[in-house]
């Protein structure tokens, strides 16, 4: 098969020739229909994940048809359009067994664990547990991201973020994953304050409904002050989807009383831990909550508003491209701010 591959940290990626993967016992093989560029596949090649070994095929929110499966799968088959969330749970460990399979002890992630969705095929683990079956009529390219951005934007806002009708939510960078927080906190009948560097960015939160938009370029230091301004003493709720600590700590300060933080974009270990404002947390009761994907058996909420049309993650995807260019892509994700989604198409 086909496959985007990188034999050093930081250096080009190239398109080369590659085994096709054999589906472990409990696993399958899923032919890569679509599969999204996100800033965590920049964070594994740069060098920021621990998991992964070189070589390497990054690729992780894809979605595809079954091509193979292994003699222990049950419930899928050859032909089935799937999806699966980036964080693939063993099903047995205790935080499986309690229903948290997104912070499974003993996960597998494609494009992390093993080698990813930038190709023609990749294995999947654990298939009972984690597939996910794509809806008719929900192209590849927006089922993709059901795997990682919008799943994990899902979990932030409603899940762990709690959202409620009337609140404001802050949403600190507007990249894939922010954008498809916006576009959930609206559909939840939240008011939302988008902060990005992008205009374009800020332009297409206000499309799916922002209520107001700040251009973080005017405020290098943190753009709590406006969203307080703007909120009238603070957010309810507010994210960190891009991970650096001048945003975290903006999220955090962006807050009224009581109020929730939600830490979605990755915080690489190798910058260090980022500076929380904790004498607000305390004195003003803050709440501070990570969000880590979406195990699969909490999708069909987020599927039933998808289904209803009052998600629509299509309008997230931007463009397009064929596998020969995703290493350009990956490269630039580290220099040009995100604005939308591309999605890279391994059978162009
Ligand atoms: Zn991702
Ligand atoms: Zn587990």
């Amino acid at each position: 098969m086909r496959a985007v591959v990188f034999e050093e940290f930081g250096q080009d990626a190239g398109v080369q020739d590659v085994p096709d993967p054999v589906p472990s016992e409990q696993g399958v093989v899923v032919r890569v229909e679509a599969t999204g560029l996100c800033r965590s596949d920049w964070h594994g090649w740069m060098g920021h994940d621990p998991d992964i070994t070189l070589p390497h095929v990054p690729g992780h929110e894809l979605a595809g048809v079954v091509e193979e499966v292994g003699r222990g799968v049950v419930n899928w088959r050859p032909g089935d359009r799937v999806t699966v969330p980036f964080v693939c749970a063993c099903g047995r460990c205790p935080a499986c067994a309690a229903g948290a399979q997104q912070v499974c002890e003993r996960q597998t992630q494609p494009g992390f664990t093993h080698w990813g969705s930038f190709a023609q095929y990749v294995a999947l683990e654990q298939a009972d547990v984690n597939l996910v079956a794509v809806p008719e009529g929900l192209s590849s390219a927006t089922a993709a991201g059901l795997g990682c951005r919008f799943a994990t934007a899902f979990r932030a806002v409603v899940g762990q973020g709690r959202v409620a009708p009337g609140e404001w939510v802050a949403v600190h960078g507007c990249g894939g994953v922010g954008l498809s927080a916006v576009m959930i906190a609206v559909a939840c009948g939240a008011r939302v304050v988008a902060v990005d560097v992008s205009a374009r960015a800020l332009e297409l939160a206000r499309s799916f409904g922002a209520a107001a938009c700040v251009d973080a370029s005017a405020h290098p230091g943190g753009a709590d002050e406006a969203v307080r301004e703007l909120t009238g003493g603070g957010a309810h709720l507010s994210l960190d989807a891009l991970g650096s600590p001048v945003t975290c700590a903006a999220s955090v300060r962006s807050l009224r009383w009581q109020g929730r933080h939600v830490q979605v974009g990755l915080l690489p270990t190798v910058a260090g831990d980022p500076v929380v404002p904790m004498a607000r947390v305390i004195g003003q009761e803050l709440e501070i909550l990570g969000s880590h994907g979406m195990a699969a058996h909490d999708y069909p909420p987020m599927m039933d508003m998808v289904r209803a049309g009052t998600l629509r993650p299509d309008l997230l995807v931007t463009s397009t491209i064929p596998l020969d260019a995703a290493p350009a892509a990956l490269a630039a994700m580290g220099k040009t701010p995100g604005a939308g989604v591309t999605i890279i198409d391994p059978m162009k």
